[in-house]
């Protein structure tokens, strides 16, 4: 008798136990953690300078918004001197209504976008080694062919100091590229481009030691790094949505995914 009662309190207490593991395990499970925000996750820390961008985490009430690929965004079209001759200005129409604007990557079709240097290498990546690297250098052959990255507006086509002959575009979701160095432009300022336009060729004008191309992803003037935009290996865009967010004079651009779409762009093999 005696035995049967320790018996059953014996197995009382597994069972208990058993329970009790399983309780613990479900409420630390990642899955079921990302089964709270099922549309967007932060993908990783991105490298941005400190000066520059501060990180943040993102925002719940966010992440279960639906994100319109192809927003319209209130771009100034009309360029004032100090957009035409230099690379860092801001256009006061961006962010004037929020404070807070998406651009959805994932969803971009393949006539979107171009790389901007096809089947080039990366030399010399974002911040890295040389610190304050404003860009991604790119590297192919001399004379090679440099793409408009979207559809945009020509703001600035000239020769500037350190970057030799550049090209600044002014796309029509809100970002600029910036190409540097090139050897020759094919397109002059004020001009609209279409995304893959050729617009130059690859250089070493300005402060460059090899031919190459010096490319730049810019927001409110402010530079962040392309490897967000672009996938460097695959030469296809990420399928982040990055959400920009102005606070005073700083910008912040914060990589978010979805669960919930297929990359368009990215090729099924
Ligand atoms: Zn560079």
């Amino acid at each position: 008798m005696l035995h049967k009662i320790k018996y059953r309190l014996l197995s009382v207490f597994l069972t208990l136990t058993l329970f009790a593991c399983h309780s613990i395990h479900k409420y630390v499970t990642p899955m079921e953690a990302n089964a709270e925000f099922p549309v967007l996750k932060p993908e990783f820390m991105p490298e941005l300078p400190a000066v520059d961008f501060a990180w943040t985490t993102p925002l719940i009430d966010l992440i279960e918004t639906e994100i319109d690929p192809y927003p319209i965004v209130n771009i100034t079209e009309d360029f004032c001197d100090r957009d035409i001759n230099h690379v860092n200005s801001s256009d006061p129409k961006l962010f004037a209504e929020s404070d807070k604007m998406y651009i959805d990557l994932i969803r971009l079709q393949k006539g979107d976008y171009s790389f901007p240097l096809p089947g080039a290498k990366v030399i010399s990546p974002f911040g890295g080694r040389r610190k304050g690297h404003t860009g991604t250098d790119l590297k192919t052959f001399a004379g090679d062919t440099i793409r408009a990255v979207f559809d945009g507006i020509v703001r600035m086509a000239k020769e500037y100091s350190a970057y030799g002959n550049v090209i600044v575009i002014r796309h029509f979701n809100g970002l600029e590229t910036v190409y540097s160095h090139n050897s020759k432009h094919l397109i002059k300022q004020g001009i609209r481009v279409k995304a893959g336009q050729p617009i130059a060729m690859v250089g070493r004008t300005g402060r460059a030691t090899t031919d190459h191309l010096h490319f730049e992803v810019r927001i409110g003037g402010r530079a962040f790094n392309p490897e967000l935009l672009f996938d460097m290996d695959a030469q296809c865009l990420t399928d982040n949505v990055l959400l920009c967010t102005k606070n005073k004079n700083k910008i912040q651009v914060v990589p978010m995914q979805h669960f919930s779409f297929e990359a368009h762009h990215i090729d099924s093999k």
